[in-house]
């Protein structure tokens, strides 16, 4: 079934008019007829099925999921090339991660001009993939940093994965409450980047004795934790 994000608040209603992107998807893009099912999540992450009727979704009652996971997991994710950092945000919001906040590595071969439009449509991507992962929370994409705003971005645990460290690992089990890890870009992080992460409380692990593309990175990390949390 269709799910949509929507910005307004929709408790206590009975309906709601349809805004034309979603109006337009459901009659243009999948030849909906009047009295469709679809879902839909409000400004406050609650999810609704509602009926197609005319212009307007009828709300027919509330739904109680859960589907997402219990550990909140932030991705500080370096600046891959274009294409495959939209794979990984798309892939990581089907995992359930909560935040990305996009990197600029000292080796980052990426150099964002726009940050603005980048951010838009890095939100973009996430939203779909949040939409059809059924999810009801869309990861948040506050902003582009640099290595100065790393200690904003901290959680309980904090890991750093680095694949020159060989001998400390992620100890999946025993992680509760929030998480940030972070992934370097393809050429790996430079020496004394790695250090300041370290000193700012990242802890450097290995994700095994294979060398993995950033974007492998990046996913190998959220499919354990949802093997741990939820397999
Ligand atoms: N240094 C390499 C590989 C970079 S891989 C090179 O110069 O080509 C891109 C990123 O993925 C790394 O910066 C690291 O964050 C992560 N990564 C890949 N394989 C890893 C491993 N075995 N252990 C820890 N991190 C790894």
């Amino acid at each position: 079934m269709q799910q949509y994000f929507i910005e307004g608040n929709l408790k206590d209603k009975l309906s709601f008019t349809l805004d034309d992107e979603i109006y337009h998807h459901l009659y243009h893009v999948l030849r909906s007829n009047n009295d469709t099912l679809f879902r839909i999540v409000d400004n406050g992450g609650s999810l609704f099925l509602c009926r197609l009727d005319g212009k307007r979704g009828i709300i027919v009652k509330e739904l109680e999921e859960k589907r997402e996971l219990p550990i909140e997991v932030t991705v500080i994710l370096s600046l891959i090339k274009n294409e495959r950092f939209d794979f990984c945000l798309q892939k990581l919001t089907e995992l359930g991660i909560k935040r990305i906040i996009p990197y600029q590595a000292k080796r980052s071969i990426i150099k964002i001009k726009d940050e603005e439009s980048k951010l838009r449509r890095y939100r973009k991507i996430c939203k779909e993939a949040a939409e059809q992962s059924l999810r009801t929370f869309i990861p948040d994409i506050p902003e582009i940093i640099d290595l100065s705003k790393i200690s904003q971005y901290k959680s309980t645990f904090n890991y750093l994965a680095y694949e020159k460290n060989d001998s400390n690992y992620i100890h999946y089990q025993k992680l509760h409450g929030s998480l940030t890890y972070v992934i370097g870009p393809e050429g790996g992080f430079e020496e004394d980047e790695a250090m300041t992460f370290i000193k700012n409380g990242f802890e450097a692990v290995s994700l095994g004795r294979r060398i993995l593309r950033a974007e492998t990175a990046a996913l190998y990390v959220m499919a354990n934790i949802g093997g741990v949390f939820e397999g």
